[in-house]
């Protein structure tokens, strides 16, 4: 296996190419690429920036210039429902471009002439992320993320959710929206602006992939100023520890190589 680790800014994946052995950098397309051992899984880490253009165009080189076999990505997202509060971590168990709207020729949220609206990310991969965020939140949180930090953000217990993921190029930052995005797509936990491009990409090449978001904020009024905090002081230590989790666990027992062809 090849795990190709994606994040959009610099802070959502700090501390992971420091820790990966024998790196290797190489620039193309505008992005750094970092080859390397993370926890002994061969890895590729890169950031792709904002948006779901930059996040195809990196997904798509990942594959066909590094040739990674499994893609991750992990970063922060703004919160999809009222259940899901600033701290808790969500595991995409689909994933929608929310912007997508190429009504009345085909039907809101299809990716045109895909037959589309949603994409799912890879069952066994996302089911061992689920285990390395419990894990994470379960054995790390309270050494990796400060009482003081724990406090200004109010994160009390947070907790692990699967469901839908919306990707598209809005910072949600407004209530109405939010609301009116949410009851469009039943099952949404979490807006972001990178995952869905990632799912489809990797879905059209057949690579399985799966998407990790901690919740910065709740995608309403104060979204911009709790986005810039929470990514400044919490962030990486959510992606860092679980990532080192995600690697053991695939070091340990290795994933079974997927029996269908997509994409081939
Ligand atoms: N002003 C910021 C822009 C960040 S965009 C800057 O200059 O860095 C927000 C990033 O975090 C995107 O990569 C997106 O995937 C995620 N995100 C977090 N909260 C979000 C929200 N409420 N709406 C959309 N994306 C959000």
């Amino acid at each position: 296996m090849r795990l190709g680790i994606i994040s959009a800014l610099h802070e959502e994946q700090a501390g992971l190419v420091e820790a990966m052995r024998g790196p290797s950098r190489l620039i193309h397309g505008m992005r750094d690429y970092v080859a390397g051992q993370l926890w002994e899984i061969d890895a590729v880490c890169v950031l792709s920036r904002i948006g779901k253009v930059a996040a195809a165009m990196t997904a798509t080189t990942l594959v066909e210039k590094f040739g990674v076999t499994h893609i991750l990505f992990t970063g922060v997202a703004g919160a999809g429902d009222k259940t899901v509060q600033v701290g808790d971590i969500v595991v995409a168990e689909s994933l929608v471009q929310h912007d997508m709207d190429a009504s009345p020729l085909f039907p809101r949220f299809e990716v045109p002439l895909t037959g589309q609206t949603h994409f799912q990310p890879d069952a066994p991969l996302s089911m061992r992320l689920v285990g390395a965020a419990q894990d994470f939140l379960e054995l790390d949180f309270l050494d990796a993320v400060g009482e003081g930090e724990r406090r200004a953000f109010g994160l009390a217990r947070p907790r692990v959710h699967r469901g839908l993921v919306a990707s598209g190029d809005q910072f949600v930052n407004d209530r109405l929206r939010l609301e009116a995005m949410n009851g469009a797509l039943p099952g949404l936990v979490a807006v972001e602006m990178e995952g869905a491009a990632v799912a489809q990409v990797c879905h059209e090449l057949g690579v399985p992939c799966a998407v990790i978001r901690a919740i910065s904020d709740n995608a309403n009024e104060n979204a911009a100023p709790d986005f810039m905090r929470f990514v400044k002081s919490i962030a990486a230590q959510y992606a860092f520890h679980i990532t080192r989790r995600l690697c053991r666990d695939l070091k340990e027992a290795p994933l079974q190589p997927r029996s269908d062809s997509a994409g081939t």
